[in-house]
């Protein structure tokens, strides 16, 4: 079950800090029609900018929580996502 949300400048407070800040979305989230290998580099490339991201805990949290069902948040690719939801529905 979703969290219920939170007034939108609480909800977003913790994007000031990230390490992405500033950044292309495109470093984070496919192109259509990206094919498999262009995927898991730009996937790793993402995740070395979420591995030194001082809000990394609440950027997974709150795409796990919002089901998020795009791109690299918080180290996570939207299939481990998928995955981890499966696995244990919140
Ligand atoms: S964990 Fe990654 S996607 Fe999330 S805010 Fe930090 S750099 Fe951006």
């Amino acid at each position: 079950m979703r969290k219920p949300y939170k007034p939108l400048l609480q909800q977003w407070a913790w994007q000031q800090s990230a390490a992405c800040r500033g950044m292309d979305a495109t470093h984070f989230h496919s192109p259509r029609g990206e094919h498999r290998k262009a995927r898991r580099e730009r996937e790793a490339r993402a995740r070395q900018v979420c591995a030194s991201c001082p809000v990394l805990a609440s950027c997974a949290e709150f795409a796990l929580d919002y089901r998020e069902p795009h791109g690299v948040w918080g180290e996570l690719s939207e299939r481990e996502r998928g995955e981890l939801a499966r696995r244990s529905p919140r």
